[in-house]
């Protein structure tokens, strides 16, 4: 009976042990929980591509007092700052106490998800249907998409320079969209085959219309031109204008509550807009830190980072460059240097959670689950660790230690089972600019897919680690 008590005391000391962030937390915190995440589904239901995200991040900042730097006068500790780079990626800026040349803690999410776009000559009419043909972005389950309600976003731009925005299919009133599929009466052939052919990308076609115009002599394509006279009469644009547009299909309708206790949020988009939001709320919460805080929400993760509203653009550096031109004497091109090599950052992304239903895919020791907090992941990437950065030891400790000290639940997620397959996320940029950076973002289910599943508990934590990272004085 000692003997046994010794060994629990023992297994108590040294042994590593998680914890359901929902028990950690208990009841007296539960309404606090789901008080957040009804936030963050009214977020996710109107915010659903890197346009209208940045858009509200930008309301949301000059709403609580952020400002240009052509505004301010003078850069004082305690300025509050946007960049917008481009209305599709943004920086906010809280100036510490100590100079940015010393450093900054830096919390980057992305903006983008994956989605269709469409094509640059999208509307043809066949069998007595009009359709947008599509391009995906990102890494999709092709299969995934037909048959279900689609919203249209984006902007077209006119011959004039007008912008014209469009969200169609969002309102109880409003028409959606969708992707036809085989019926299995008739679909042997497609059945055979894999999962990744079953649904070719040249068949993500969207349906948009039936109606002819009136009959007139032999007039050909008579849906596709009804079409056209009702986006002219409606929005003004007309079939040329869509080669000057960001239209994308995304999953119509709003983020839910799942599940009987209501836990989990679904909907479409939480990757990465989960951290997106649980940063932004975390950093408006901030008090006049030590270290500058940056809260930066890129674009184009999905597809690589590449181009300039990517986190491979100049646009960190060239905030960071600004920042200190207007804060010292000089710019030497060396302290633009010292703040970035100094910087420590979190990148603020979504990781896969342990699938109850496909367990193999996953080291079950190692994988994040469901409910456990905020999932650090020391490095991404596949094949060996390939394409990632790895965030150091003595910067997850110095992470972990600090969660740990605000009773803030934390798990250790790594993507899947050696050799399953991998990801990256922008960790790895941020690194090249020569940040401390480690992966911490909330674990979900069906990542990618048209309808994401997260827990409001780690939803919650995300929000309370973002907040302590900034703000902690080490
Ligand atoms: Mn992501
Ligand atoms: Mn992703």
């Amino acid at each position: 009976m000692k003997e046994n008590n010794e060994a629990e005391k023992l297994l108590d000391q040294l042994a590593f042990k998680t914890e359901s962030a929902w028990e950690r937390w208990g009841e007296d915190q539960r309404e606090k929980i789901f008080n957040f995440a009804d936030g963050y589904k009214k977020f996710l239901s109107r915010a659903k591509t890197e346009r209208e995200t940045n858009k509200y991040i930008i309301a949301e900042a000059k709403d609580r007092g952020f400002v240009t730097l052509d505004e301010i006068s003078s850069l004082n500790p305690g300025a509050k700052l946007y960049f917008d780079n481009r209305g599709r990626s943004s920086a906010l800026v809280i100036l510490g106490r100590k100079p940015i040349c010393e450093g900054f803690r830096l919390v980057g999410s992305h903006i983008d998800s994956p989605r269709l776009d469409l094509k640059a000559r999208p509307l043809y009419e066949d069998e007595g249907l009009a359709l947008f043909k599509t391009q995906y972005y990102g890494g999709i389950k092709k299969y995934q998409w037909p048959v279900q309600p689609l919203a249209l976003h984006g902007v077209v731009v006119l011959a004039n320079g007008q912008s014209i925005d469009i969200c169609i299919g969002e309102g109880p009133e409003d028409p959606v969209f969708c992707i036809s599929d085989l019926l299995p009466h008739l679909a042997s052939e497609q059945l055979g085959k894999k999962a990744k052919d079953a649904v070719a990308g040249e068949a993500l076609n969207v349906i948009v219309g039936n109606l002819p115009y009136p009959k007139n002599n032999d007039l050909k394509e008579r849906v596709k031109l009804a079409v056209l006279k009702l986006l002219y009469d409606t929005y003004g644009f007309t079939e040329e204008d869509l080669v000057s547009a960001d239209l994308v299909a995304v999953p119509a309708g709003a983020a839910r509550d799942v599940g009987f206790d209501r836990s989990l949020v679904g909907g479409y988009g939480q990757d990465d807009r989960v951290c997106v939001y649980a940063s932004l709320r975390g950093f408006f919460d901030l008090t006049l830190p030590k270290h500058t805080a940056i809260c930066f929400f890129a674009d184009r993760e999905e597809v690589g980072s590449m181009g300039n509203t990517g986190a491979r653009s100049q646009f960190l550096a060239n905030v960071v460059a600004e920042l200190i031109n207007r804060t010292d004497v000089v710019t030497p091109e060396l302290k633009v240097r010292q703040a970035l090599a100094r910087a420590e950052a979190l990148s603020a992304d979504v990781n896969a959670a342990m699938d109850p239903s496909y367990p193999q895919v996953s080291d079950k020791r190692n994988a994040a689950r469901l409910g456990y907090g905020i999932s650090l992941t020391k490095y991404t990437g596949g094949r060996g660790k390939s394409g990632a950065s790895e965030a150091s030891a003595e910067f997850m400790g110095q992470v972990r230690t600090l969660l740990n000290k605000h009773d803030i639940p934390w798990q250790t997620g790594d993507l899947g089972k050696v050799d399953e397959g991998g990801g990256g996320t922008i960790a790895q940029f941020l690194a090249d600019l020569g940040m401390d950076v480690l992966d911490a973002g909330v674990p979900i289910l069906s990542m990618h897919s048209p309808f994401e599943l997260a827990s409001k508990a780690d939803i919650y934590a995300a929000y309370k680690a973002y907040k302590v990272f900034w703000q902690s004085e080490v």
